[in-house]
């Protein structure tokens, strides 16, 4: 009697811990973004094909913001410089991504933003790692700030997603990471789609370092999920180099293919 009870225990733990397994195998989970059945149990409910379709292909780059730049691209002399780079228009002084805003990339965005996807910033923190490491002094930090939302926002939606990234990517790189050194003091205006100078003058002053925060001579690697125009980032970098920070450098998951030039009057803020 007794022994047939604890065979029973044992098999029923044995169901417990395998259970993932049996799932698995009964019900196969499919990729979130193409829907195909996933072939190995990973923590990243995305299949290899999606995720090895985000980074960007190899091309040429503004060597200030990264932004992805055609053959007919003017230079700066000898250096590859985008317009807007060319004015100086950005207070960030650098900016790197790891892939285009386009396709499963923009699937893979919402499902961490809309889902809390952990194990997926964890992902996307340990390639915009390996794009520190290759980038040597240029994004050499000290401290590693993600792009804050506004509190009401963040409130809602119970977490920022770009801290979903930094957390992961700050332990990555030995670095102290900083969620509460920069605050946005202005909400972003309740309209779905915001035109070029609607985002510019949207962002424009809406940034602050919470009093008492220490970033005194600090580099800032400021990190988001997406940069579309350079605004935001721009305005967040104003914020920490009035505070006293020695420079900010940006790194995101995505950017834009296409950058179209702020309206003239914001690269003077
Ligand atoms: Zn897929
Ligand atoms: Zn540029």
């Amino acid at each position: 009697m007794q022994s047939s009870k604890s065979a029973g225990r044992s098999a029923r733990a044995w169901l417990a811990g395998a259970s993932d397994a049996l799932v698995s195998v009964f019900f196969p989970a499919g990729c979130r973004i193409c829907e195909q059945i996933l072939m190995r149990a990973s923590r990243v409910p995305i299949c290899e094909q999606c995720l090895s379709s985000f980074e960007a292909p190899a091309e040429r780059k503004c060597e200030v913001c990264g932004q992805p730049l055609g053959r007919w691209a003017l230079t700066d002399g000898d250096s590859l410089v985008c317009r807007a780079c060319q004015q100086k228009v950005y207070a960030f002084h650098r900016a790197r991504s790891y892939g285009i805003y386009d396709g499963p990339l923009v699937k893979a965005i919402l499902l961490l933003k809309w889902e809390r996807m952990e194990p997926l910033g964890r992902w996307f923190a340990e390639r915009l790692a390996d794009i520190v490491r290759g980038e040597g002094e240029i994004l050499a930090a000290d401290v590693v700030v993600p792009v804050p939302l506004h509190h009401d926002r963040e409130r809602q939606r119970g977490f920022n997603q770009a801290g979903l990234i930094s957390r992961p990517l700050a332990r990555r790189l030995g670095l102290p990471h900083k969620s509460m050194l920069l605050m946005r003091t202005r909400p972003r205006p309740n309209k779905q789609v915001l035109s070029l100078e609607e985002r510019w003058e949207s962002v424009r002053g809406a940034f602050a370092t919470r009093p008492g925060s220490q970033v005194d001579n600090k580099r800032v690697l400021l990190v988001d999920d997406v940069m579309t125009t350079g605004a935001t980032l721009d305005a967040c970098a104003r914020a920490l180099l009035e505070s006293g920070a020695k420079s900010v450098s940006g790194l995101t998951v995505a950017r834009a293919a296409r950058n179209p030039l702020p309206p003239p009057d914001s690269g003077n803020l």
